[in-house]
């Protein structure tokens, strides 16, 4: 979908008469507006929605009580909600090629605790990747619910190789530690690692050990629906996913599973983890779902790589170091080491800020700095990619970068750069209906 085919104007949402009574609500959010229309968006699980994909978030299925799932409610009145529940499912059956589709977990974070709740029993030993090499807080670290109900034992990735062969996932270690701890449940799937991950040799180790296999698809979502990341379904037991990353829809999670484990994750959620589930959000997803099926998409997800690899390259050019020597898939994980042994994640990050350019620092594998400093940055192509970006503008952008962070002490530079990306984010606008939102408009009072 081109950026032109995106619907009605955002001012629909943002100065439209019904926010014109919260004067201080509707300046932020003009305000908000105006910063993703202003700057660029390099965060790897961000991306930008479709107009209908708001809509049907604005709706007035916030009002609605469902607990329960279609067919089987508490409350009297869901007939609608349990038709757009229905379509939501069925939707996401369809796109993913599964026979199970759970829409209600409120985030990625839930779908992930409602599939160990399904599977595993506290005190469990699970298998997952280890949080400072790609893998995400739901997979047992020590802060999260994950780490304190459930025993988590960590695989990494294998060791830098100078050609850009390494830091791939160590499915030796894998084995190894599969064989030695005799996890119930293994679980693939990371938040900052750039390579395909392939689900079957994952599921051939569980199998081995009799664990159940759990494929958490949180980012890569958009590119399996679209055919472009070799699909868990169908091989993994459960395939946990958000809906708001490459997938490009509300911000929530999902589950697939086949039918005959279906039950146990649908009572994992509802009664076992939430309450009433956000029925404008589902409407939302079945939105999205329909989106992702379109052609556009396919070709969307494939720009998306494209754009991911022209950046990666272009990098490279510019003296960074890219971990694991590249990327598969839309997110990149940047070594700053070599392009300046001086610079941390959090210098950099904050120097880009200052540029117009928002992304976030991330720990490297083997990271020698604490997790609030780090030696990485993490950046993804997602979201501007939906604003219609391609390999020329993926180039200029690497090098914006690279300007910026050797410049990063001199104000000069810094308001040089951030005069050329609001020059590029005015060409590659996600919403370029509506006018800016900082002068009056006719819907309602003027927003910042
Ligand atoms: C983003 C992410 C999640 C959590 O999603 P939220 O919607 O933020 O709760 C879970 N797992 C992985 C691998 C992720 O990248």
């Amino acid at each position: 979908m081109t950026p032109a085919s995106r619907g009605a104007s955002p001012l629909a949402f943002v100065a439209s008469g019904v926010l014109a009574s919260d004067a201080e609500v509707q300046a932020i959010l003009g305000r908000e507006l105006h910063r993703q229309r202003t700057t660029l968006q390099l965060i790897a699980s961000e991306n930008f929605t479709s107009f209908a994909v708001m809509a049907a978030s604005a709706s007035v299925l916030t009002n609605k009580y469902s607990e329960g799932y279609p067919g089987k409610r508490y409350y009297g009145g869901n007939i609608y909600a349990d038709e757009v529940e229905t379509l939501a499912r069925e939707r996401a059956k369809s796109l993913f090629g599964a026979e199970h589709a759970n829409v209600q977990p409120h985030a990625g974070a839930s779908a992930n605790l409602g599939a160990y709740l399904a599977l595993v029993d506290p005190g469990d030993t699970i298998l997952a990747m280890r949080l400072d090499q790609g893998g995400h807080l739901t997979h047992g670290s020590p802060v999260s619910i994950t780490g304190k109900m459930y025993r988590f034992v960590a695989y990494g990735v294998t060791p830098a190789e100078a050609d850009g062969s390494g830091e791939r996932i160590d499915l030796d270690q894998v084995r190894d530690l599969a064989k030695r701890e005799r996890p119930r449940l293994i679980v693939a799937g990371t938040t900052a690692y750039s390579r395909t991950i392939d689900p079957a040799p994952f599921r051939e180790i569980a199998d081995d050990v009799g664990a159940r296999f759990m494929f958490d698809a949180a980012h890569p979502a958009g590119l399996v629906a679209a055919g472009e990341h070799p699909s868990p379904v169908g091989i993994a037991d459960v395939v946990t996913l958000t809906t708001h990353k490459t997938l490009r829809g509300p911000r929530g999670g999902a589950i697939l599973t086949s039918e005959e484990l279906g039950r146990s994750f649908d009572s994992a959620i509802f009664p076992g983890l939430q309450g009433g589930p956000l029925m404008h959000t589902i409407a939302a997803k079945a939105v999205a779902f329909a989106e992702a099926a379109r052609p556009e998409f396919k070709e969307y997800a494939k720009q998306v790589r494209a754009n991911a690899r022209a950046f990666a390259d272009a990098l490279q050019e510019q003296g960074f170091r890219l971990v694991a020597g590249g990327t598969d898939n839309h997110l990149l994980l940047v070594d700053l080491r070599d392009f300046d042994p001086d610079l941390t994640g959090k210098v950099a990050q904050d120097a880009l800020d200052r540029a117009g350019i928002t992304c976030n620092r991330n720990q490297i594998p083997n990271d020698p700095r604490p997790p609030f400093v780090t030696s990485g940055l993490r950046l993804g192509t997602a979201a501007e990619t939906t604003a219609g970006m391609r390999e020329p503008q993926m180039v200029e952008v690497a090098s914006l970068i690279a300007r910026t962070l050797r410049g990063r002490e001199d104000e000069g530079v810094i308001t040089g750069v951030r005069g050329e990306v609001t020059e590029l984010c005015a060409a590659f606008d996600p919403y370029p209906d509506g006018p800016y939102p900082d002068g009056p408009h006719p819907d309602g009072p003027a927003v910042a």
